[in-house]
């Protein structure tokens, strides 16, 4: 018996994820991003899943070489562009898209003699300054990449800063609109949230993350209101069970102080798993199907959970951390954090079991 902690990644979730993104932003051509091992679910088991995508999107130029050995022969964008002209060369051997954020790499591609051209997202800065070229530069840099022998497509690009906010993608939908004016090739503007607000914020190429992964990026509008499903469920057990009595502390530091009697249950996972550690007293866990919540630290290897109101919990009763029944962004939000990070902070100690629909698929 290996330690019971896994991630199940269901990929019929993920398929049906895939179909909600087709059907808020129909007749658009969609890159499903991918960049951090395809937010944890594992880069290579997700693949299935995403056949009705158009390409893929993400950071990593080891992981976009890798899919290119495993024969995915659709596009694959590098969302943060190359660093070094030296990269170009297995860029373009790759067949792999470039975002360009920055006047230096337009002068790298300039400078560059490659086999085969590039697909090219010259991405603009529209307000959220981080990537991007001024929307006063876009004319003469789109001259420029036009021009450029490295250079077989050209789309525009931008990325929004706070479209969760009811007024958030007006200022940002303006101004790219406006550095844009004129230029004839497709543009990308949408993530998630974007995706989601489609109607208002448009676009040719929709780029969404998280929503694909069953989770939200809204604060307030759930993953079930958004229509999509949780893709990873974190699963443990009970391996300890301790029964306390009033003023027995829990934990690390004795950070829970029981003001009366108590069944505490014994979770095998813990930060060294990508649990987080700051997750406070009180953080939503189901046990045997019921909510319960944690009691005490987190420690490396465990974390302690209140089961006095879940009688029937004992060693090898199942637990679930977040996923199916515990949606990711609730334990996100009781721990200050998104879901976004508690899914990417899984770490390579927890094994990925995939499911399809009737059949499962251990992979170690
Ligand atoms: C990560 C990322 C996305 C996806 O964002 P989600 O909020 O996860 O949908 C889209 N575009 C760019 C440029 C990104 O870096």
């Amino acid at each position: 018996m290996a330690r019971p902690l896994y991630a199940q990644v269901n990929l019929a979730a993920l398929t049906a994820n895939v179909a909600r993104v087709r059907a808020c932003a129909p007749k658009t051509q969609l890159l499903a991003v991918v960049k951090a091992n395809a937010y944890g679910h594992g880069l290579a088991r997700v693949l299935p899943a995403l056949a009705d995508a158009d390409g893929l999107a993400l950071v990593e130029l080891d992981a976009a070489i890798g899919l290119r050995a495993g024969h995915y022969t659709r596009r694959i964008l590098l969302l943060e562009g190359f660093f070094a002209t030296d990269e170009l060369k297995e860029i373009s051997a790759k067949r792999l898209g470039v975002v360009v954020h920055h006047a230096d790499q337009v002068r790298m591609l300039e400078t560059a003699h490659l086999d085969r051209p590039l697909e090219v997202f010259l991405k603009i800065n529209t307000g959220m300054n981080r990537l991007g070229v001024s929307p006063a530069d876009v004319s003469l840099l789109v001259e420029r990449l036009n021009h450029c022998d490295s250079v077989a497509a050209l789309r525009l690009m931008t990325h929004l800063a706070r479209a969760e906010d009811d007024d958030g993608v007006n200022d940002q939908i303006a101004a790219f609109e406006r550095a844009c004016k004129g230029l004839p090739y497709p543009r990308s503007i949408a993530n998630s949230a974007g995706v989601v607000r489609y109607k208002e914020v448009g676009g040719d190429i929709v780029r969404p993350g998280i929503m694909l992964y069953g989770a939200t990026p809204f604060p307030y509008d759930t993953a079930e209101m958004i229509g999509v499903q949780p893709v990873m469920t974190l699963r443990s057990e009970i391996i300890a069970v301790q029964d306390l009595k009033p003023n027995d502390s829990v934990g690390y530091g004795a950070t829970y102080t029981a003001s009366r009697a108590h069944r505490i249950g014994v979770v095998a996972c813990g930060y060294a798993d990508g649990y987080p550690r700051h997750a406070p007293n009180g953080t939503p866990v189901l046990v045997c199907g019921k909510k319960a919540r944690t009691a005490g630290r987190v420690s490396m290897d465990m974390l302690m959970v209140d089961v006095t109101e879940v009688p029937e919990a004992t060693i090898g009763s199942p637990v679930v951390l977040w996923g199916e029944g515990l949606p990711v962004d609730d334990v996100a939000s009781a721990a200050s954090t998104v879901g976004y990070e508690l899914l990417c902070a899984v770490t390579p100690r927890v094994p990925i079991v995939t499911t399809q629909v009737g059949h499962i698929d251990l992979e170690l």
